[in-house]
């Protein structure tokens, strides 16, 4: 039986930083301890919420129930001619893998290095980046269906994934726990440097080297996001606060005219995604500085806890921040990390 503490501080937990206790807290290192943490949670009627690096969360007050710090680690692969397939324990940290996959020549990852998180929160809103996201390389996953107790597996169809979105973020809500996730990659160096801001990194060195590496990549994507993004252990944030609003194409004409440097990208279906730190910087709120919590003064997509914050705070500042759009842009602006305990 995995050790269960009370009244656990998430402070630590949280890459926002935010103040919040758990009822209950366990850290569970093999599924054998999961199972019994999930007994003692049914023993006791307790809700369960599982956590992996805690870097896509907002605490706006204490989490009643069992928090459980989902820490299952190691991996396996097979090579199928020079398509390989990998399952990532749920704990094992995203990023340590996606360099543990190139070092091992196994492809298609790069695009997405120095995502904070693990790998199981990975498949919750389907991470994304410079052009890519985990659902180009989803093969299925492995989950415990807390409502039954049995372990499923998932196929990418059955995780109905969207835009920053899945099947665990709508009626999966709060029902699975995910155990380990598998990867389709490859040993062939192909590369994907499409994303515009990836092509111009990658430019500078066109001429210095003999060719376009996954490694190249992997290390434009670190240099770009250093330089853009604020690093949580220092200015505690959750990444992008808010989604980019997806809105359709009549909406995204009549903004055009009016704001001709407005920009936005083309969907599939017709409809335009508009960014939405453009939106929040026209507000004038890039900057912003709110007591302890703030927009980063960079990225007006990032709200920051530069000391002290609480999640209620935070929630006012991103409450603000939705009106003033809202009201300027007729926008709404949808939270991207879950909020806990409001
Ligand atoms: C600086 C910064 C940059 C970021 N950049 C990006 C980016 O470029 N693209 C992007 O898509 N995201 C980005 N994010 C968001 C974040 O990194 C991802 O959403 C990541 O996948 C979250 O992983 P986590 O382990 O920290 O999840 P957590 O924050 O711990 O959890 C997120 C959600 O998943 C649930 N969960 C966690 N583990 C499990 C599990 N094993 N089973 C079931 N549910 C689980 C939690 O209950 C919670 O609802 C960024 C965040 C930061 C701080």
């Amino acid at each position: 039986m995995p050790t269960i503490h009370e009244k656990v501080s998430l402070q630590p937990y949280n890459s926002l930083a935010l103040p919040a206790v758990a009822e209950y807290f366990c850290a569970v290192r093999t599924t054998v301890e999961l199972f019994a943490a999930l007994e003692f949670a049914r023993s006791k009627n307790l809700s369960v919420t599982p956590l992996g690096g805690g870097s896509n969360i907002v605490l706006a007050g204490d989490i009643a129930g069992l928090v459980l710090s989902v820490e299952l680690k190691g991996l396996s692969h097979k090579v199928m001619g020079q398509a390989v397939e990998v399952t990532f324990s749920a704990g094992e940290n995203w990023h340590d893998q996606v360099l543990h996959c190139l070092k091992q020549g196994w492809y298609g990852l790069e695009n997405l290095s120095l995502i904070p998180g693990n790998m199981g929160a990975a498949a919750i809103q389907n991470i994304g980046a410079y052009g890519v996201e985990l659902a180009d390389l989803f093969v299925s996953l492995t989950a415990i269906d807390k409502q039954s107790g049995a372990m499923v597996k998932f196929d990418k169809a059955a995780c109905d994934f969207g835009y920053r979105d899945s099947l665990f973020k709508n009626i999966g809500r709060d029902r699975y726990i995910i155990v380990d996730i598998t990867l389709a990659l490859s040993t062939e160096p192909k590369v994907n440097i499409q994303y515009p801001a990836l092509q111009t990194a990658i430019d500078k060195y066109a001429d210095s080297v003999a060719a376009i590496t996954p490694e190249l990549v992997s290390a434009m994507v670190c240099e770009i996001r250093s330089a853009k993004l604020p690093d949580p252990n220092i200015i505690p944030n959750a990444g992008s606060f808010f989604k980019n609003p997806i809105v359709p194409q009549v909406q995204a004409s009549a903004l055009s005219q009016q704001y001709p440097h407005m920009p936005s990208y083309p969907q599939v279906n017709g409809d335009f995604k508009v960014p939405a730190g453009w939106l929040i910087e026209q507000c004038g709120l890039k900057g912003a500085v709110r007591g302890p919590v703030g927009v980063h003064q960079q990225q007006a997509l990032v709200l920051v806890n530069s000391g002290g914050g609480s999640g209620a705070q935070l929630l006012a500042l991103a409450d603000e921040v939705r009106t003033a759009v809202s009201q300027r842009f007729e926008i709404d602006l949808e939270i991207e990390p879950r909020v806990y305990g409001d």
